[in-house]
């Protein structure tokens, strides 16, 4: 059965202090709830990651990098690679979010080399993507969604989709308050089953977890969270928040 989960995504926010406390308090609202098959993930910045990961270490909370760079190592000046990441024990890490397509000139390219290297280190990978406002009213937004998966999630195996998490991120939905409808992320979600399990066999594409992501928010999750092909959210703002990103993990 594939996991539900909740992913708060930090962002450049919190400084250490902050961020300890924003675990502390995650920690203690989310005692003693049944999480069942409900993963709980945040992703502090790098700075942050090893004493964040550290103080999570024997919690139900698991950890993730932002990004990643797709080298081993070499001159790439203020980079980090994947070996230092799970150095400090972390083993997942976010890629292909929009901020980081739009303002770091990611392409699918890239992302690719990205996951190879991400699955060579033996890291799970939360993958974004998703539309901006003008393909979804051009009516383009499936063929940009299925342009980002396969290009950089295609040619792996099925075994390497274990460690795979779809998040299907409208651009227009991230930080504006505006949120795709529960009707929307549906259809959106069903669709990228459907192309995983064309290129694969369907047990694998009944495995991946697809998170919705955009303005997800304790008011609307529970409504979004109830369609069957959304398997939980990859949040920004509401993240930031320990009563409401308990919420959401109550909303599941
Ligand atoms: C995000 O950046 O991944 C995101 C979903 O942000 P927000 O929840 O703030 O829209």
């Amino acid at each position: 059965m594939r996991s539900k989960i909740v992913a708060g995504n930090w962002k450049m926010n919190k400084t250490l202090s902050e961020s300890k406390s924003l675990i502390k308090d995650i920690k203690k609202s989310i005692n003693g709830l049944p999480l069942k098959n409900t993963r709980v993930i945040v992703a502090p910045t790098f700075v942050n990651l090893q004493k964040v990961s550290k103080k999570l270490k024997d919690s139900a909370i698991e950890v993730a990098a932002q990004n990643m760079h797709q080298e081993e190592s070499g001159a790439y000046t203020g980079e980090i690679s994947a070996s230092m990441i799970k150095a400090v024990y972390v083993n997942m890490v976010i890629l292909g979010h929009s901020e980081r397509r739009e303002y770091f000139n990611e392409t699918d390219a890239l992302l690719s080399k990205k996951v190879d290297t991400a699955l060579k280190n033996k890291m799970e990978i939360i993958f974004c993507f998703g539309e901006v406002l003008e393909d979804r009213k051009n009516g383009d937004h499936f063929k940009v969604v299925e342009r980002q998966i396969k290009n950089a999630l295609f040619h792996l195996n099925s075994e390497a989709w274990k460690n795979i998490i779809l998040a299907y991120e409208p651009v227009w939905a991230i930080g504006t308050g505006e949120t795709a409808s529960p009707e929307q992320a549906q259809e959106m979600h069903a669709f990228i089953r459907g192309l995983v399990a064309e290129r694969y066999l369907s047990d694998v594409a009944e495995e991946v977890s697809i998170l919705y992501g955009g303005s997800v928010k304790p008011a609307n999750a529970k409504e979004i969270f109830s369609k069957e092909d959304v398997d939980g959210g990859l949040i920004g703002g509401a993240a930031l928040n320990a009563d409401d990103f308990t919420a959401l993990i109550k909303a599941i």
